[in-house]
């Protein structure tokens, strides 16, 4: 049996926290870490994406540390992207108490910032290259943080902030306690580990990349000119989805496109302001809108629990990108669909793909309501050459996590069935009916399917919207998500 929260040593007051947003038993890499990082040690750690590493973290940073004067915080986190500094910050605050905890990233104004470094700030998130403005015009000074995290550690490698990471690391308290988490530990992580980590306990939990033989994959043949046609099809038939474009102005173009066919889409990529895209994943996540329209860079970092559809409008870049891209949906023993389009000069390469990633789909012709079957069955094995094993015979992904997890899905709760169905609200026709999708929970998993575009079994269609009765904002599937930028929301829908 693994241990509670008060077990690890987390305090009583982060427990009913935490419980009060149904957060009851650890997941694994918390299980794992909290003893060393509440003990002071410095921790390195590898887990997948989801697999609760903000609390990891964040815990232990809430439990220690200690009252900060102004503009010289105690804590700091340091985050690749925005957004991502945003959801830690959320998620902290969630349990946080009286310990202040406050971002400050770029795209935004500075006056928000300066104001709160000046009141003071226990654990500051931080994108690097905004704290080292705010250093340098003297807002803020980092030697009194004598607390550490580095998160996504490998994404900040990617994005060019190695340097700057180095830089304010020098700036901290030498005494400091240093905690990294990375999806992977090997290169510039690893050079930064030994130059900046005290002997570090190391811990890894589950596979090195997402699981994404957990969701089904089609390959659907489209010509250029049908690409968004096909898309607001398939979103139509199931959405959340998240569309991946090779660029900025091809997600514009696109998003325009959906919507002149019905389908109410965002854009989030690196050429929108700060506010655009808190505000487009604000209404992703909420379930205004079906459809979150991403360029890989602007994707990193964020994630929305329930994504139903990946869409690959572009071919990723390389087989690292399916699996990235893909692993946006079919998290923690969900099921999911990524669809990728394929035009028929980019097939040989998809094939070239589907190989590196270990599937083995055939290129079918766009059929949006066999996606719709598809999203109400359960997860498939497409390993290739893996013969179809009995469900109890098949670990389940993230096993800790699906099991941490507030909420009844064998049992088909409502929560996240209903987020396949139709559209948000003004646009729905569909009758209220039971929550057929997700009935088939993980125990109930078929054997696998080869070419899973073509399954049109006889199983019947269960229109359930779901529907709340006034115009809330939030869509028939509201309650379906659990976004993290709403750490306050209760988690079990
Ligand atoms: P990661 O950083 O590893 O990608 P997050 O820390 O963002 O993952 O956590 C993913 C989701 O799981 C969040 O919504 C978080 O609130 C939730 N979560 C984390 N730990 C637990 C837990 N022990 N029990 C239930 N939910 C949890
Ligand atoms: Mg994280």
């Amino acid at each position: 049996m693994s241990p509670t929260f008060a077990q690890l040593g987390v305090p009583d007051s982060i427990c009913s926290a935490l419980a009060q947003r149904g957060i009851t038993e650890p997941f694994e890499i918390q299980t794992a870490t909290l003893a060393d990082t509440l003990s002071g040690r410095d921790v390195c750690g590898r887990a997948p994406t989801g697999s609760g590493k903000t609390l990891a973290f964040g815990i232990p940073l809430v439990a220690a540390t200690e009252r900060a004067e102004p503009k010289r915080p105690r804590a700091l986190v340091l985050a690749p992207t925005r957004e991502l500094a945003e959801q830690i910050t959320l998620e902290i605050q969630s349990f946080a108490g009286p310990v202040r905890v406050h971002a400050v990233y770029g795209g935004v104004g500075y006056e928000g910032q300066i104001r709160a470094l000046r009141r003071g700030v226990e654990i500051l998130v931080a994108c690097p290259g905004r704290l080292e403005d705010l250093i340098s015009s003297r807002h803020v000074d980092l030697s009194a943080v004598d607390r550490v995290v580095l998160d996504e550690a490998d994404r900040m490698a990617d994005m060019g902030f190695m340097p700057a990471v180095r830089r304010l690391l020098d700036q901290t308290a030498e005494s400091r306690q240093t905690v990294l988490f990375s999806a992977t530990l090997d290169g510039d992580v690893a050079k930064l580990t030994r130059d900046y980590q005290n002997d570090p306990t190391r811990h890894e939990v589950g596979d090195e990349t997402p699981d994404i033989t957990a969701a089904h994959h089609t390959f659907w043949k489209v010509a250029k000119a049908d690409r968004a046609g096909v898309t607001s099809q398939a979103v139509n038939a199931v959405w959340p989805a998240i569309i991946f474009c090779r660029t900025r102005h091809g997600s514009d173009r696109l998003a325009k496109q959906l919507g002149r066919e019905g389908v109410q889409a965002e854009t989030i990529h690196g050429g929108r302001s700060q506010r655009q895209r808190s505000r487009a994943l604000n209404d992703f996540s909420k379930g205004r809108v079906q459809a979150l329209v991403a360029t890989d860079v602007a994707a990193r970092g964020i994630h929305v629990d329930g994504v139903a559809l990946v869409v690959h409008y572009d071919p990723p870049e390389d087989h690292k990108a399916y699996v990235h891209r893909s692993g946006r949906t079919a998290r923690a023993g969900e099921s999911g669909i990524v669809l990728s389009l394929a035009q028929s000069d980019q097939m040989r390469d998809l094939r070239r793909m589907q190989r590196a990633v270990g599937i083995d789909v055939d290129f079918t012709e766009p059929d949006a309501g066999g996606l719709r079957q598809l999203a109400l069955k359960p997860n498939p094995e497409l390993v290739a050459g893996h013969e179809p094993e009995p469900e109890t015979a098949r670990p389940r992904p993230q096993r800790s996590r699906s099991e941490g997890r507030p909420r009844t899905r064998a049992t088909g709760g409502k929560g996240r069935s209903s987020r396949r169905d139709d559209r948000p609200k003004s646009r729905s026709n569909s009758k209220k009916a039971s929550s057929g999708a997700r009935n088939a929970g993980p125990k109930s998993r078929k054997p696998a399917r080869k070419s899973s575009a073509k399954s049109k079994s006889g199983s019947k269609v269960r229109h359930s919207a779901q529907q709340s009765t006034k115009g809330n904002n939030g869509g028939p599937n509201r309650k379906a998500r659990r976004a993290h930028l709403q750490p306050g929301a209760r988690r079990s829908a």
